[in-house]
């Protein structure tokens, strides 16, 4: 288990996407800025977010059910149990997972993702998916990029604006891995609520976090080339619920599983 990260310190002046999103989740690592923030949100903010939980819930036992056993996750957030490592490695013990997020609020907690089953092991980079290359060298330290790895980015790309490229970033990650890996990915969207679009990304912006929410057809082109898994893309609940609800229930993010061929 090892961590690595460059100095950096938790700055308590302004909100950061991390401590709003764990507050959302009912966690205690966030300060007042971030507090404004979240409760500024319309009220589905917060059962969004357990909705985007349970997909990566779903989604990482999936993986892990079919053998996976090494996982690139960027923007982890801050730990919550069960966290990503623990729901594979309660399948598979020998997973490797190595995390990825660019909050120092995340490495202060990283202890908690890096404990690890004894027969696997967990990573933890403090790096930003803005640079993908960065992340690549590190992960080659640590997995096998010679057979299959999932590479999640969950409730992270929305934080990505246009300028900065987010299909060409996430290409450069996926082109990366070998056939048989997966790309997991949830972003968030306002097509289920288009009058609630101004409110939350103003929200975000009064607190200087950039947020692009993006349309179904604009979070499609993450999962360029790649086979879409059962049921496709579609909302949170969608994906993970054995039976979906008779009324279509909203989540707030589009989420998929695709592999990579
Ligand atoms: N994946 C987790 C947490 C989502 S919150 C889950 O779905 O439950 C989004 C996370 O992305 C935050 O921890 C935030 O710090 C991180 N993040 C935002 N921008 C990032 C960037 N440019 N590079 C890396 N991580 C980033």
């Amino acid at each position: 288990m090892t961590a690595h990260s460059s100095p950096s310190r938790i700055d308590t002046s302004r909100p950061h996407p991390a401590r709003v999103y764990d507050w959302l989740l009912g966690g205690k690592d966030n300060y007042p800025v971030d507090q404004e923030v979240a409760q500024k949100l319309p009220p589905q903010a917060r059962e969004n977010a357990m909705r985007n939980r349970a997909f990566m819930h779903r989604a990482a036992a999936w993986l892990a059910g079919t053998g996976v056993d090494q996982y690139l996750d960027i923007g982890t957030g801050i730990p919550t149990k069960p966290n990503l490592h623990q729901i594979v490695q309660g399948v598979v013990p020998s997973a490797r997972v190595a995390y990825v997020d660019n909050d120092p609020i995340v490495l202060r907690h990283a202890e908690a993702l890096l404990v690890s089953s004894p027969e696997g092991a967990t990573d933890y980079i403090e790096a930003d998916v803005r640079r993908p290359e960065a992340i690549l060298d590190h992960a080659r330290t640590f997995l096998d990029f010679s057979r299959p790895i999932a590479l999640s980015m969950i409730a992270l790309m929305h934080f990505i604006t246009d300028e900065e490229d987010p299909y060409g970033l996430a290409r450069t990650l996926v082109d990366a891995l070998p056939s048989g890996s997966y790309l997991v990915l949830s972003h968030g969207t306002t097509d289920e609520h288009p009058h609630l679009v101004k409110s939350v990304q103003s929200t975000y912006k009064k607190g200087e976090i950039p947020l692009r929410m993006r349309t179904k057809s604009e979070v499609e082109p993450f999962f360029e080339g790649l086979e879409m898994v059962d049921p496709g893309l579609v909302t949170a609940t969608y994906w993970y619920k054995d039976t979906p609800a008779p009324t279509p229930e909203l989540s707030g993010f589009y989420v998929g599983v695709a592999r990579v061929s």
